[in-house]
């Protein structure tokens, strides 16, 4: 059977939804096809009575993000849409909130840390600086930390540097065990973004990006896609409803779920598929009568709580800091991010109970959230991030390698980079891959579907 289209895209995230928009400019017929009602996966924004509510990411950054800035630029987007977040990161320690984390100076204020410990950072820093160009953020198996977790790599330093610097970020971010993931993509990725108080957000939600992607595509949402087989040539996706052919697939999903999808999937790709384990996140966003923080010297749109003082927080994001627009005037958006250790046991409880816990815990860094809390949101992600681990260190040169084949993949995991700017990047060079093989368009015949994609 001829297939009806050039390219399905599973899953319209942001790494899909860049794929099918590169393949749409090359003018290839494409489709997504999405399972919830609404497109941007783990950077969707949820609308509420005047707030907006980031229920995944929270930020870009103005560095380290080239991909996204220049599918930005090309979509007519500028700065001003992407306005700096305002006030920069803090980690609590011994009772109080201490800014300058990620900011150069923090070697000279401290920034939580010891004086030894800062005696240890700026050797730190120095060693990376001397070898800034192994630390490329598109291939983390290659700098000099080699496969070595984030625990290991800073067990030679004071042990602030993990407790009050890596362990936080690690664990705030991406919801990491130390132990576990490896130090070398946090690394990179920390050395490209650059200081936090340069770091940006969408003006109109974190969706903002996905939500012009989608605008000129064509996104089938409320379908789930159940299984992706490689027909010989081209692909066959199988849905509830039935089955559509394309000239090739994007599996544009996290690692476990393209695992899933493709149970028969050739044995260079299935290691690094396996390996890729993602790490389960929850946040809760409390929509307050006013607009509380953190009390701190300077202001913070995000304080860490690290494992060493605090149970059940990881960190306490302020949204109405971060962007004003977040909340309505006079009110207040906090977000309360879970400790990574918590999160299965919080995502298997009610929502309503697993907020209720982190707001009592929330006390400590924000007196009186649980007073002027009006409404909470509470958002799990089963595969939040990918967890970088040694394993899958070890298994992507081999993936990177495999032949272009009807079936492709993108996502933040297949440039182990747990940032958006990897989805976008990956959506990218699945598209290249993917043009490679099938080439430009047929000329318009009896078995090609006019491409029904309305432009932006
Ligand atoms: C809590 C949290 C905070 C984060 N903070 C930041 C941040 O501040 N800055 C930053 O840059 N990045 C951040 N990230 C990472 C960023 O959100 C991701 O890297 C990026 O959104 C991943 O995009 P993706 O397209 O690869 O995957 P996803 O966004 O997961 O997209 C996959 C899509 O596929 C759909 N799907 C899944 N299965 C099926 C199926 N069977 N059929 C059809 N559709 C399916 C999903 O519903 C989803 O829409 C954060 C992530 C989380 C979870």
């Amino acid at each position: 059977m001829t297939p009806e289209l050039d390219v399905a895209v599973v899953g319209a995230g942001i790494a899909g939804l860049t794929a099918a928009h590169e393949l749409r400019r090359a003018g290839l017929s494409v489709r997504v096809y999405e399972r919830l009602p609404d497109v941007g996966g783990r950077m969707r924004s949820l609308r509420h009575e005047g707030w907006t509510v980031d229920t995944g990411a929270e930020q870009v950054a103005s560095h380290g993000y080239r991909a996204t800035w220049e599918l930005l630029r090309r979509l007519g987007v500028t700065p001003a849409d992407v306005p700096r977040a305002g006030g920069g990161v803090a980690v609590w320690r011994g009772g109080r909130a201490r800014p300058g984390v990620g900011e150069r100076s923090a070697v000279l204020t401290g920034a939580g840390l010891s004086l030894r410990a800062r005696r240890d950072l700026a050797a730190l820093t120095a060693w990376c600086g001397r070898r800034r160009a192994c630390f490329d953020g598109d291939h983390p198996e290659r700098t000099p930390l080699g496969a070595t977790t984030v625990r290991e790599a800073t067990a030679r330093y004071h042990r602030d540097l993990h407790d009050y610097l890596f362990q936080p970020l690690a664990g705030c971010f991406f919801g990491w065990d130390t132990a576990r993931s490896a130090a070398a993509p946090l690394v990179s990725l920390l050395l490209e973004a650059g200081p936090p108080t340069t770091w940006r957000t969408y003006r109109q939600g974190m969706d903002f990006l996905a939500r012009r992607l989608a605008a000129g595509t064509e996104v089938v949402t409320g379908r789930t896609v159940h299984e992706v087989v490689d027909a010989g040539g081209h692909a066959v996706l199988r849905c509830d409803d039935g089955e559509v052919r394309a000239r090739a697939a994007v599996l544009a999903v996290p690692a476990p779920v393209a695992a899933a999808l493709r149970p028969e999937a050739p044995a260079d790709e299935r290691p690094f598929l396996t390996a890729c384990a993602f790490t389960p996140t929850l946040k809760v966003s409390c929509l307050l009568d006013r607009p509380l923080a953190p009390a701190a010297r300077r202001p913070v749109h995000i304080l860490l709580t690290p494992a060493a003082e605090e149970q059940l927080l990881a960190g306490v994001v302020v949204d109405h800091a971060k962007d004003p627009g977040r909340a309505p005037d006079g009110r207040g958006l906090v977000t309360l991010v879970a400790a990574p250790r918590q999160v299965p046991g919080l995502l298997d409880a009610d929502p309503d109970e697993a907020a209720g816990l982190l707001v009592h815990a929330a006390e400590r860094y924000v007196p009186g959230i649980g007073a002027a809390r009006r409404h909470h949101f509470t958002h799990g992600f089963r595969d939040g991030l990918p967890e970088a681990t040694p394993a899958a260190l070890a298994e992507r040169t081999a993936f990177l390698e495999r032949p272009v084949r009807a079936v492709e993949y993108a996502g933040d995991w297949v440039m182990l980079r747990p940032a958006s700017e990897g989805a976008v990047r990956a959506g990218a060079l699945a598209a290249s891959r993917v043009l490679s093989r099938i080439g430009r368009p047929r000329p318009a015949g009896p078995d090609r579907l006019e491409n029904t994609v309305a432009t932006a």
